[in-house]
Protein backbone atom coordinates (compact mmCIF):
# COMPACT_ATOMS: atom_id res chain seq x y z
CA UNK A 1 0.00 0.00 0.00
CA UNK A 2 1.50 3.63 -1.04
CA UNK A 3 0.66 7.04 0.39
CA UNK A 4 -0.18 9.91 -2.30
CA UNK A 5 -0.77 13.66 -2.77
CA UNK A 6 -1.24 16.16 -5.25
CA UNK A 7 2.21 18.27 -5.25
CA UNK A 8 0.77 21.00 -3.80
CA UNK A 9 -0.25 22.98 -0.25
CA UNK A 10 1.31 20.39 1.85
CA UNK A 11 2.79 17.89 0.03
CA UNK A 12 6.19 17.78 1.48
CA UNK A 13 5.01 17.80 5.56
CA UNK A 14 2.62 14.51 3.98
CA UNK A 15 5.16 12.63 1.46
CA UNK A 16 7.97 13.37 3.84
CA UNK A 17 5.77 11.60 7.14
CA UNK A 18 4.93 9.22 4.66
CA UNK A 19 8.28 8.08 4.13
CA UNK A 20 9.68 8.64 7.64
CA UNK A 21 6.99 5.51 8.26
CA UNK A 22 8.47 3.41 5.83
CA UNK A 23 5.68 3.61 2.85
CA UNK A 24 6.40 4.25 -0.94
CA UNK A 25 5.14 7.65 -1.92
CA UNK A 26 3.36 9.18 -5.23
CA UNK A 27 3.24 12.75 -5.54
CA UNK A 28 0.76 13.91 -8.38
CA UNK A 29 2.52 16.33 -9.89
CA UNK A 30 1.94 18.98 -13.10
CA UNK A 31 4.87 19.55 -14.81
CA UNK A 32 5.63 23.28 -14.14
CA UNK A 33 5.98 22.14 -10.46
CA UNK A 34 8.18 18.77 -11.03
CA UNK A 35 11.78 21.29 -10.82
CA UNK A 36 10.25 22.45 -7.45
CA UNK A 37 9.71 19.25 -5.67
CA UNK A 38 12.73 17.44 -7.34
CA UNK A 39 14.95 20.11 -5.40
CA UNK A 40 13.77 18.26 -2.37
CA UNK A 41 15.02 14.74 -3.31
CA UNK A 42 11.08 13.40 -4.43
CA UNK A 43 12.12 12.46 -8.09
CA UNK A 44 11.36 8.98 -7.29
CA UNK A 45 7.43 10.00 -5.96
CA UNK A 46 6.65 12.35 -8.84
CA UNK A 47 4.26 10.96 -10.88
CA UNK A 48 3.62 13.55 -13.90
CA UNK A 49 0.29 14.07 -14.67
CA UNK A 50 -1.35 16.56 -16.83
CA UNK A 51 -3.88 18.35 -14.62
CA UNK A 52 -4.82 17.70 -10.79
CA UNK A 53 -8.15 16.14 -12.50
CA UNK A 54 -6.29 13.37 -14.44
CA UNK A 55 -5.92 11.66 -11.04
CA UNK A 56 -9.90 11.17 -11.13
CA UNK A 57 -8.91 8.78 -14.36
CA UNK A 58 -5.94 6.33 -12.76
CA UNK A 59 -6.01 3.60 -11.40
CA UNK A 60 -5.38 4.32 -7.78
CA UNK A 61 -6.03 1.61 -5.76
CA UNK A 62 -3.34 0.59 -4.02
CA UNK A 63 -2.79 3.98 -3.00
CA UNK A 64 -4.20 5.84 0.08
CA UNK A 65 -4.82 9.11 -1.11
CA UNK A 66 -3.91 12.03 1.70
CA UNK A 67 -6.51 14.91 0.55
CA UNK A 68 -5.45 18.39 1.06
CA UNK A 69 -6.80 22.10 0.45
CA UNK A 70 -6.13 21.73 -2.95
CA UNK A 71 -8.35 19.08 -3.72
CA UNK A 72 -11.56 20.72 -2.68
CA UNK A 73 -10.09 23.79 -4.29
CA UNK A 74 -8.86 22.52 -7.53
CA UNK A 75 -10.91 18.87 -7.79
CA UNK A 76 -14.07 20.09 -6.16
CA UNK A 77 -15.92 18.00 -2.66
CA UNK A 78 -18.56 16.63 -5.62
CA UNK A 79 -15.85 14.63 -7.80
CA UNK A 80 -13.82 13.78 -5.02
CA UNK A 81 -17.23 12.01 -3.60
CA UNK A 82 -18.55 10.41 -6.44
CA UNK A 83 -14.63 9.22 -6.80
CA UNK A 84 -12.93 5.60 -6.53
CA UNK A 85 -10.01 7.24 -4.70
CA UNK A 86 -9.27 5.27 -1.63
CA UNK A 87 -9.19 8.78 0.40
CA UNK A 88 -7.61 8.97 4.03
CA UNK A 89 -10.44 10.64 6.35
CA UNK A 90 -14.01 11.12 5.74
CA UNK A 91 -15.64 11.63 2.65
CA UNK A 92 -18.98 12.75 4.36
CA UNK A 93 -17.04 15.47 6.28
CA UNK A 94 -15.79 17.24 3.28
CA UNK A 95 -19.99 17.87 2.51
CA UNK A 96 -20.41 19.19 6.32
CA UNK A 97 -17.44 21.32 5.48
CA UNK A 98 -18.26 23.05 2.04
CA UNK A 99 -22.42 23.24 2.33
CA UNK A 100 -22.49 26.41 4.14
CA UNK A 101 -26.07 25.51 6.53
CA UNK A 102 -24.42 21.70 7.21
CA UNK A 103 -21.27 23.41 8.32
CA UNK A 104 -22.96 26.20 10.71
CA UNK A 105 -25.33 23.29 11.99
CA UNK A 106 -22.47 21.04 13.07
CA UNK A 107 -20.53 24.24 14.53
CA UNK A 108 -23.49 25.14 16.71
CA UNK A 109 -24.21 21.00 17.53
CA UNK A 110 -20.17 21.01 18.54
CA UNK A 111 -21.01 23.84 20.94
CA UNK A 112 -18.73 26.11 19.40
CA UNK A 113 -19.42 30.02 19.65
CA UNK A 114 -20.31 30.78 16.48
CA UNK A 115 -20.28 34.29 15.25
CA UNK A 116 -23.34 35.73 14.56
CA UNK A 117 -25.25 34.98 11.06
CA UNK A 118 -27.09 37.41 9.28
CA UNK A 119 -29.60 35.86 7.08
CA UNK A 120 -30.77 38.91 5.05
CA UNK A 121 -29.13 42.52 4.83
CA UNK A 122 -31.83 44.25 6.53
CA UNK A 123 -30.69 41.88 9.87
CA UNK A 124 -27.49 44.03 9.87
CA UNK A 125 -26.85 45.61 13.04
CA UNK A 126 -23.18 45.22 13.27
CA UNK A 127 -20.04 45.54 11.31
CA UNK A 128 -19.56 42.21 9.21
CA UNK A 129 -17.37 40.43 7.34
CA UNK A 130 -18.62 39.15 3.73
CA UNK A 131 -18.32 35.99 2.19
CA UNK A 132 -18.74 34.76 -1.03
CA UNK A 133 -20.02 31.48 -1.40
CA UNK A 134 -17.23 28.81 -2.19
CA UNK A 135 -14.52 31.09 -1.84
CA UNK A 136 -10.77 29.76 -1.08
CA UNK A 137 -8.07 31.16 0.63
CA UNK A 138 -10.07 34.55 2.13
CA UNK A 139 -11.01 35.75 -1.67
CA UNK A 140 -13.02 38.01 -3.01
CA UNK A 141 -14.31 38.63 1.15
CA UNK A 142 -14.74 42.57 2.49
CA UNK A 143 -16.06 43.77 5.45
CA UNK A 144 -18.20 46.79 6.31
CA UNK A 145 -19.03 48.40 8.91
CA UNK A 146 -23.21 48.78 8.10
CA UNK A 147 -25.77 47.66 6.01
CA UNK A 148 -25.18 50.64 3.74
CA UNK A 149 -21.84 50.02 2.83
CA UNK A 150 -22.71 46.82 1.64
CA UNK A 151 -25.20 47.87 -0.40
CA UNK A 152 -24.25 48.19 -4.69
CA UNK A 153 -21.15 45.73 -3.90
CA UNK A 154 -23.10 42.37 -4.36
CA UNK A 155 -22.40 40.44 -7.68
CA UNK A 156 -26.37 39.29 -8.23
CA UNK A 157 -24.93 35.91 -9.74
CA UNK A 158 -23.48 35.23 -6.31
CA UNK A 159 -24.48 33.56 -3.27
CA UNK A 160 -23.26 35.35 0.60
CA UNK A 161 -23.03 35.30 3.91
CA UNK A 162 -22.76 38.14 6.19
CA UNK A 163 -21.29 37.37 9.55
CA UNK A 164 -20.84 39.62 12.51
CA UNK A 165 -16.81 41.02 12.49
CA UNK A 166 -14.73 39.98 15.55
CA UNK A 167 -11.79 41.95 16.17
CA UNK A 168 -9.22 39.64 17.66
CA UNK A 169 -6.26 37.47 16.66
CA UNK A 170 -6.95 34.53 14.29
CA UNK A 171 -5.84 31.15 16.35
CA UNK A 172 -6.26 28.04 14.02
CA UNK A 173 -5.77 24.85 16.01
CA UNK A 174 -5.02 21.77 14.70
CA UNK A 175 -6.24 18.16 16.10
CA UNK A 176 -5.76 14.32 14.91
CA UNK A 177 -8.33 12.61 16.06
CA UNK A 178 -6.81 8.74 16.34
CA UNK A 179 -9.61 5.70 15.89
CA UNK A 180 -6.46 3.08 16.46
CA UNK A 181 -5.72 5.52 20.07
CA UNK A 182 -9.41 6.05 20.31
CA UNK A 183 -8.55 9.25 21.57
CA UNK A 184 -7.92 13.19 20.14
CA UNK A 185 -4.82 14.80 20.28
CA UNK A 186 -4.50 18.16 20.10
CA UNK A 187 -1.55 18.80 17.65
CA UNK A 188 -0.89 22.47 17.38
CA UNK A 189 -1.50 26.14 16.84
CA UNK A 190 -1.02 29.01 14.18
CA UNK A 191 -1.41 32.36 13.66
CA UNK A 192 -2.47 32.33 9.97
CA UNK A 193 -1.27 35.84 8.13
CA UNK A 194 -2.88 37.36 5.47
CA UNK A 195 -2.68 40.59 3.38
CA UNK A 196 -3.21 42.78 3.51
CA UNK A 197 -5.47 42.77 6.65
CA UNK A 198 -2.81 41.80 8.88
CA UNK A 199 0.02 44.14 7.61
CA UNK A 200 1.06 46.89 9.50
CA UNK A 201 1.80 49.20 6.92
CA UNK A 202 -1.32 50.34 4.73
CA UNK A 203 -3.78 53.07 4.37
CA UNK A 204 -6.72 51.52 2.82
CA UNK A 205 -10.13 50.40 4.79
CA UNK A 206 -10.58 47.41 2.44
CA UNK A 207 -7.85 45.03 3.55
CA UNK A 208 -8.04 41.74 1.63
CA UNK A 209 -7.63 38.51 3.03
CA UNK A 210 -5.49 36.38 0.94
CA UNK A 211 -3.69 33.65 2.64
CA UNK A 212 -0.13 34.36 2.66
CA UNK A 213 1.48 31.85 5.40
CA UNK A 214 1.05 30.63 8.78
CA UNK A 215 2.93 31.48 12.22
CA UNK A 216 3.74 29.35 14.22
CA UNK A 217 1.71 30.15 17.83
CA UNK A 218 2.17 28.18 21.16
CA UNK A 219 -1.25 28.82 23.40
CA UNK A 220 -1.69 29.70 26.91
CA UNK A 221 -1.99 26.40 28.25
CA UNK A 222 -5.25 27.09 30.46
CA UNK A 223 -6.48 27.98 27.00
CA UNK A 224 -5.03 25.02 24.85
CA UNK A 225 -7.58 22.66 27.58
CA UNK A 226 -9.99 24.93 26.14
CA UNK A 227 -9.16 24.45 22.81
CA UNK A 228 -8.88 20.42 23.37
CA UNK A 229 -13.10 20.26 24.76
CA UNK A 230 -13.88 21.70 21.74
CA UNK A 231 -12.09 19.48 19.79
CA UNK A 232 -14.21 17.00 21.90
CA UNK A 233 -17.18 18.68 21.16
CA UNK A 234 -16.51 18.41 17.53
CA UNK A 235 -15.68 15.08 17.32
CA UNK A 236 -18.93 14.21 19.14
CA UNK A 237 -20.91 16.23 17.50
CA UNK A 238 -19.91 14.68 13.90
CA UNK A 239 -20.64 11.37 15.65
CA UNK A 240 -23.94 12.62 16.75
CA UNK A 241 -25.02 13.92 13.29
CA UNK A 242 -23.82 11.66 10.75
CA UNK A 243 -23.38 8.16 12.88
CA UNK A 244 -19.89 7.86 11.99
CA UNK A 245 -16.34 8.70 13.10
CA UNK A 246 -14.31 11.56 12.14
CA UNK A 247 -10.72 10.22 11.36
CA UNK A 248 -7.62 11.76 11.26
CA UNK A 249 -6.32 15.56 11.26
CA UNK A 250 -8.91 18.83 11.39
CA UNK A 251 -8.51 22.25 12.11
CA UNK A 252 -11.13 24.59 13.95
CA UNK A 253 -10.48 28.41 12.50
CA UNK A 254 -10.98 31.03 15.72
CA UNK A 255 -10.82 34.57 16.66
CA UNK A 256 -9.77 35.29 20.14
CA UNK A 257 -11.28 38.62 21.15
CA UNK A 258 -10.11 40.93 23.70
CA UNK A 259 -11.85 39.45 26.65
CA UNK A 260 -10.40 36.33 25.52
CA UNK A 261 -13.59 34.84 24.39
CA UNK A 262 -12.84 32.55 21.26
CA UNK A 263 -14.93 32.23 18.44
CA UNK A 264 -14.95 29.58 16.04
CA UNK A 265 -16.17 30.78 12.34
CA UNK A 266 -14.62 27.90 10.43
CA UNK A 267 -13.59 24.20 10.11
CA UNK A 268 -11.65 22.26 7.63
CA UNK A 269 -11.92 18.24 7.71
CA UNK A 270 -8.40 17.61 6.40
CA UNK A 271 -4.71 18.44 7.27
CA UNK A 272 -4.33 22.22 6.89
CA UNK A 273 -1.35 24.45 5.64
CA UNK A 274 -0.90 25.87 9.19
CA UNK A 275 0.83 22.45 10.26
CA UNK A 276 3.30 22.67 7.71
CA UNK A 277 4.78 25.22 10.67
CA UNK A 278 5.01 22.31 12.81
CA UNK A 279 7.83 20.02 10.94
CA UNK A 280 9.55 18.08 12.24
CA UNK A 281 7.55 18.69 15.53
CA UNK A 282 5.01 20.87 17.70
CA UNK A 283 5.31 21.12 21.15
CA UNK A 284 1.78 19.01 21.72
CA UNK A 285 3.26 16.58 19.53
CA UNK A 286 6.38 15.90 21.04
CA UNK A 287 4.90 16.07 24.72
CA UNK A 288 2.84 13.35 23.74
CA UNK A 289 5.50 11.03 21.34
CA UNK A 290 8.74 12.14 23.23
CA UNK A 291 9.90 11.98 19.10
CA UNK A 292 9.46 14.28 16.12
CA UNK A 293 6.19 13.88 14.91
CA UNK A 294 4.69 16.50 12.04
CA UNK A 295 1.30 15.45 10.77
CA UNK A 296 2.40 14.14 7.80
CA UNK A 297 4.49 11.14 9.41
CA UNK A 298 0.97 11.32 12.29
CA UNK A 299 -0.81 10.31 9.36
CA UNK A 300 1.22 7.94 7.84
CA UNK A 301 1.64 6.36 11.35
CA UNK A 302 -1.72 5.88 11.99
CA UNK A 303 -2.20 4.38 8.77
CA UNK A 304 0.66 1.95 9.60
CA UNK A 305 -1.16 1.23 13.27
CA UNK A 306 -4.38 0.41 11.33
CA UNK A 307 -2.90 -1.88 8.31
CA UNK A 308 -1.20 -3.86 11.14
CA UNK A 309 -4.45 -4.79 12.74
CA UNK A 310 -6.65 -5.18 10.05
CA UNK A 311 -8.47 -2.07 10.67
CA UNK A 312 -7.79 0.03 7.76
CA UNK A 313 -11.19 -0.01 6.25
CA UNK A 314 -11.98 2.02 9.03
CA UNK A 315 -10.14 5.09 7.99
CA UNK A 316 -11.14 5.18 4.05
CA UNK A 317 -14.09 6.50 3.12
P1 LIG B 1 -1.77 27.00 -3.95
O1 LIG B 1 -1.14 25.74 -4.44
O2 LIG B 1 -0.85 27.90 -3.17
O3 LIG B 1 -2.51 27.73 -5.04
O4 LIG B 1 -2.87 26.59 -2.87
C1 LIG B 1 -3.86 25.63 -3.16
C2 LIG B 1 -5.07 25.85 -2.28
O5 LIG B 1 -4.71 25.74 -0.90
C3 LIG B 1 -5.69 27.24 -2.43
O6 LIG B 1 -7.09 27.11 -2.29
C4 LIG B 1 -5.09 28.02 -1.29
O7 LIG B 1 -5.94 29.08 -0.89
C5 LIG B 1 -4.96 26.96 -0.21
N1 LIG B 1 -3.82 27.25 0.66
C6 LIG B 1 -2.51 27.15 0.35
N2 LIG B 1 -1.74 27.47 1.39
C7 LIG B 1 -2.60 27.81 2.40
C8 LIG B 1 -2.41 28.25 3.74
N3 LIG B 1 -1.19 28.43 4.25
N4 LIG B 1 -3.52 28.46 4.49
C9 LIG B 1 -4.75 28.28 3.98
N5 LIG B 1 -4.99 27.88 2.71
C10 LIG B 1 -3.92 27.64 1.93
P1 LIG C 1 -12.69 31.82 6.01
O1 LIG C 1 -12.76 31.71 4.52
O2 LIG C 1 -14.03 31.73 6.66
O3 LIG C 1 -11.68 30.84 6.56
O4 LIG C 1 -12.14 33.27 6.37
C1 LIG C 1 -10.98 33.84 5.80
C2 LIG C 1 -10.48 34.97 6.68
O5 LIG C 1 -11.51 35.96 6.86
C3 LIG C 1 -10.15 34.53 8.10
O6 LIG C 1 -8.87 33.98 8.19
C4 LIG C 1 -10.26 35.84 8.87
O7 LIG C 1 -9.15 36.69 8.71
C5 LIG C 1 -11.43 36.51 8.18
N1 LIG C 1 -12.68 36.22 8.90
C6 LIG C 1 -13.56 35.22 8.65
N2 LIG C 1 -14.64 35.28 9.48
C7 LIG C 1 -14.43 36.37 10.26
C8 LIG C 1 -15.20 37.02 11.31
N3 LIG C 1 -16.39 36.54 11.68
N4 LIG C 1 -14.69 38.13 11.89
C9 LIG C 1 -13.49 38.63 11.49
N5 LIG C 1 -12.73 38.10 10.51
C10 LIG C 1 -13.18 36.98 9.90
Amino acid sequence: MKIGTLASHSALNIISGAKAEGFDTELYCTPDRTRFYRAFGLGESIVEIDSFNDILERDLSDVIIIPHGSFVAYLGAEKIQNSDLRIFGNKELLRWEEDRILKSQLMTEAGLNVPQEFSSIDEIDSPVIVKSYGAAGGEGYFIAENKQEILGKLDSEKQYSFQKYIVGTKIFTTYFNSIFHNRLEVFGADIRYETDADANVRFDDKPSFVVVGNLPLVLRESTLAQYFEMGNGFVEAFKRLTNQHLVGPFCIETIIDRNQTIYSFEFSGRIVAGTNVWMPSSPYSFALFGDQMWMGRRIAREIRDLIEHQRLDEAIR
